[in-house]
């Protein structure tokens, strides 16, 4: 993403202090502690509004499970929310400018490295947050043993995968937390491969060369690669990555990865290095049973603080089925407008905040059904086609999803346009032309929407 200079003033703060405050209210105490404590209201020249975060890992959470409410939040405060976007600050400035060598020397050095560990992890992704059941039972012991002992056991490297929402991230990130709270190790490093291939081709094109990229990975002794999967179709990076996997891996340092799928099963990746995983340890997560997640539930309810009726937690776990991520932005969505309204949760305030989904539902084709099957074809959220990114991985799925909304289901442009998070209708208007253009020449494109009709048209 490219982001022209951002700039924030003291009236910017007062104001963002100001919504923070009806932002805590609504989402509650924890929850605003860990989410929205260090942001950062900034602007674009162009006058988009950005929330500046701590990390990826804050934008992609707050952009997911937030977005609509901090939107609105703006927007009752006389900020234009239009393009909000949510922005790791330690990259704020990388994209601003291109990289010197000396400007990011002296970067090393201002940033104490104490803090940029500590940053790494979510507070909340630890292992004593993590709920065991039979779907994850392997994935959890294995990685309490590397976490235990880095390096020293046979799972090397340890390997977790499976679908989205399921706990992969959660894991590596436990992980990384208890090695470093327990110091079984010094220096650990989490990355996401988004982030280890933008940082490989930033220091390709900005240094023309890999050795001081390289050099970076030289004292890790604990590694842990998320989204893995990333890397098909990028032969050079995954040179690059063979080459400090290896290294690493001779020093018996450990290395944990997740991926979306069996790693033999990664398309356009390597052989040499699909053999490498092969000789660790690979382990799945499947999606919760109904005890688990009603275990999931309650727990995070615990963490929030929030008194949730055994017969509320009962209605979610039954509800949501496959995701963990849905199930947690479920509860939030519950949690969130009980506090708006001041009352408790009750299964009343949840089939208030449901029934309209679930009504919806029973209609089977609906812009809600076509917005799931795109996005798990695209392996995305659902929430992300609502949500204000513009990431080019989000975009294209989500003007494909409105093209098959307007082609299939008798809504309104209006309706298809708020159902994908408030849009206005002459968005979902540009992206259906968009795409009926490009059907005529981009192949791939045609083969996906064909694809995805086959799921649609036995419903119609
Ligand atoms: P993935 O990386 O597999 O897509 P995440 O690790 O991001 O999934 O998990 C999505 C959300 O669900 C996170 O907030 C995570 O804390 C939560 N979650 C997943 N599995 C569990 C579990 N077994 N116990 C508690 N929380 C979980
Ligand atoms: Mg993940």
């Amino acid at each position: 993403m490219l982001i022209s200079p951002l700039s924030s003033h003291d009236s910017d703060t007062s104001l963002w202090s100001q919504c923070l405050e009806i932002i805590e209210q609504i989402v509650g105490p924890s929850s605003f502690e860990t989410w929205f404590r260090t942001t950062h209201l900034a602007f674009t020249s162009q006058k988009t509004p950005c929330i500046e975060v701590p990390n990826q890992f804050f934008a992609d959470f707050i952009e997911e499970h937030f977005a609509e409410l901090v939107s609105k939040v703006l927007k009752e405060n006389g900020i234009n929310p239009a393009g909000l976007a949510f922005i790791p600050s330690q990259r704020n400035w990388k994209a601003l400018e291109p990289i010197t060598e000396s400007l990011a020397e002296s970067r090393d050095r201002i940033v104490p490295r104490k803090i940029e560990k500590q940053s790494q992890f979510h507070p909340n992704y630890r292992f004593e947050t993590f709920v065991v059941g039979d779907s994850n039972r392997m994935a959890h012991a294995a990685s309490l043993a590397v976490a235990e002992a880095p390096g020293k056991t046979s799972f090397n490297p340890l390997t977790i995968y499976g679908g989205t929402g399921l706990g992969k991230t959660h894991l590596l990130q436990a992980i990384g937390h208890y090695a470093l709270t327990e110091t079984t190790v010094e220096n650990v490093l989490y990355m996401t491969c988004q982030e280890f291939t933008n940082e490989y081709i930033n220091y390709v094109t900005h240094k023309g060369d890999s050795t001081s990229f390289y050099r970076k990975f030289a004292s890790v002794e604990l590694l842990l690669i998320d989204d893995i999967h990333f890397l098909s179709g990028k032969p050079g990076t995954q040179k690059e990555f063979y080459r400090i996997f290896n290294n690493l891996m001779l020093q018996n340092k450990q290395i944990v990865l997740s991926s979306d799928r069996a790693p033999e099963t990664i398309p356009d990746m390597m052989d040499h290095i699909i053999n490498r995983f092969m000789g660790g340890l690979t382990t799945d997560i499947q999606p919760p049973n109904f005890e688990t997640r009603m275990a999931i539930i309650s727990k995070k309810a615990e963490i929030d603080g929030i008194a949730l009726p055994d017969e509320v937690a009962h209605f979610i776990a039954g509800y949501i089925t496959s995701n963990v991520r849905e199930l947690e932005g479920t509860l939030i969505k519950l949690i969130a407008s009980a506090s708006f309204t001041g009352k408790d949760i009750t299964m009343d305030v949840a089939r208030e905040v449901f029934g309209d989904v679930l009504s919806r539902r029973d209609r089977r084709l609906t812009n809600e059904f076509i917005q799931k099957e795109v996005a798990s074809y695209f392996g995305i959220s659902a929430n992300q086609l609502s949500a204000h990114t513009r990431k080019r991985d989000v975009t294209v799925p989500r003007s494909i999803a409105m093209y098959l909304c307007k082609k299939w289901t008798k809504q309104s442009l209006r309706t298809i346009g708020l159902d994908f998070g408030g849009r206005d209708y002459s968005t979902v208007i540009h992206a259906c032309k968009k795409i009926e253009a490009e059907i005529e020449t981009d192949r791939q494109l045609r083969q996906d929407i064909a694809q995805l009709e086959k799921t649609i048209e036995p419903l119609v």
